[in-house]
């Protein structure tokens, strides 16, 4: 049986309450100072669309735990499935010996994912499963360099820090950095300095430039692509970016390689984005939303890539851990009973209509982007200066307010919304009228920028 808070927002101390500042005191003099939290309330309980804290406080979650919690948090076929399994056993090691579930998640994402005759393996995050991803592709193609994206964000070890594109506070300190690592420009609609119309064109012209001048296309094993950025500030890329950058991969013996770490799994209306963009990779990452909160990871790809890496090149002590996969199971269990891939569309057209709303209000809003549960409005002014200190207020005063909201973006000036699927409407309605107020009551204070639209 799982335990689901009851379903409402209240905030009845300062956030955060005494106890939770209690805590933060102890967790001040036994962790180092780089672990920091977007909303410092110690949780006591979450499920639905709930986070309860420890001084009682409910807020509406729009965050999922960084879109992990997508079926809900402690999702009933998750929790049964896992904890069944944590009375079996914990742990054998699949590279010492098999289990059945290991198996059935790998069955699974090879015929969900946009690949034809997939092969898949486990791993435990999602900066595990780009790294392999990128040991496949050099194995099959014997090439090293590797392309990605401005904005991209690939995980923190020493070759997903090296992929990430924003330096504080990911890379600052952290050098030398991996090398064989290139970066061409994202198809960024909002930013592209001659407009969105010609974002496409000019962003595939200047990868095809990099890729064939600049390394030489024979040097290339992989350009490596989230199909929404996730950190980046979720920029969907100008139609048409995806399968040209596909067409260009495809022609060269490049391997592409979709970072659906945040994107996959249900959270954009589709089991994976790139199905928004009918492209097909040629190897495909998950984990965030794929263990429903326990720590599972995939490389799911081409049987011929995947099998270029020789019995013992892949794997790791955890990977794979029958209790994650015990989970996954339950999350696939779970968008499947539930159609949890027609609720994130109505999610998002909820939110996004809202959204254009609050746009049409405050000038500040200067785009609204996003598909299915995955949406984000990008807060600017004057014109498209991005506007980062506005966009930390306002996330404040939501915290304040019940709603748990998260930043993203290369210049954090992008407010993203990630609500776990099993959100109730009510919720979800009463997140966006508190969000509105915040974007509202920031606005004015800040005094400018609420008479004219941006251009
Ligand atoms: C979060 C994320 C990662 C890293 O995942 P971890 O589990 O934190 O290592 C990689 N790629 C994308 C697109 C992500 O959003």
């Amino acid at each position: 049986m799982t335990v689901t808070p009851e379903q409402f927002r209240r905030v009845h101390t300062d956030v955060p309450g005494p106890r939770s500042r209690a805590l933060l005191d102890r967790a001040g003099a036994a962790l180092p100072a780089g672990l920091g939290s977007v909303l410092p309330v110690f949780v006591e309980a979450a499920g639905g669309g709930v986070v309860v804290d420890a001084d009682g406080n409910s807020f509406i979650d729009l965050g999922s735990g960084i879109a992990v919690t997508t079926v809900g948090n402690a999702a009933p076929a998750v929790a049964e499935r896992a904890a069944a399994q944590l009375r079996r056993f914990t742990h054998t090691c699949y590279l010492v010996n098999p289990y059945e579930s290991y198996v059935e998640v790998c069955e699974r994402l090879n015929a969900l994912a946009p690949v034809r005759d997939a092969r898949t393996a486990l791993f435990n995050t999602g900066a595990e499963a780009v790294e392999n991803a990128v040991k496949v592709a050099r194995a099959a193609t014997g090439r090293p360099a590797v392309v990605a994206f401005d904005h991209a964000y690939h995980g923190r070890t020493l070759l997903t820090m090296s992929l990430t594109a924003k330096n504080t506070p990911y890379k600052q300190g952290f050098g030398p950095f991996a090398t064989e690592v290139y970066r061409a420009p994202m198809a960024y609609p909002y930013r592209w300095p001659s407009g969105a119309d010609r974002c496409a064109e000019e962003a595939t012209a200047a990868l095809t430039e990099l890729v064939d001048r600049r390394i030489g296309a024979g040097n290339v094993a992989a350009v490596v692509v989230e199909p929404i950025q996730g950190e980046g500030g979720f920029v969907v890329p100008a139609p048409g970016f995806l399968p040209s950058v596909a067409r260009l991969c495809r022609e060269r013996g490049i391997v592409l390689i979709a970072d659906e770490v945040q994107s996959g799994i249900a959270r954009t209306g589709a089991w994976f984005a790139c199905e928004h963009e009918g492209i097909e990779p040629d190897l495909v990452t998950t984990a965030k939303g794929l263990g429903g909160g326990l720590p599972i990871a995939a490389v799911t790809g081409r049987a011929e890539l995947m099998d270029a890496v020789p019995a013992g090149g892949l794997g790791g002590t955890f990977s794979g851990n029958p209790v994650a996969c015990a989970a996954a199971l339950g999350v696939f269990e779970e968008i499947e009973t539930h159609d949890l891939l027609a609720r994130a569309r109505a999610i998002g057209d909820t939110m996004l209509t809202a959204l254009r709303a609050i746009a049409e209000e405050h000038a500040v809003v200067g785009d609204v982007r996003g598909r299915g549960a995955m949406v984000a409005i990008e807060l600017v002014g004057p014109g498209t200066t991005p506007a980062p200190e506005l966009t930390a207020r306002i996330a404040r005063r939501c915290h304040r307010d019940g709603v748990l909201v998260l930043t993203a973006g290369t210049y954090g000036n992008v407010l993203r919304f990630l609500p776990p699927l099993s959100i109730p409407d009510a919720l979800l309605a009463e997140a966006l009228t508190v969000l509105r107020a915040a974007v509202a009551a920031e606005t004015g204070r800040s005094g400018a920028f609420t008479a004219q639209r941006v251009p």
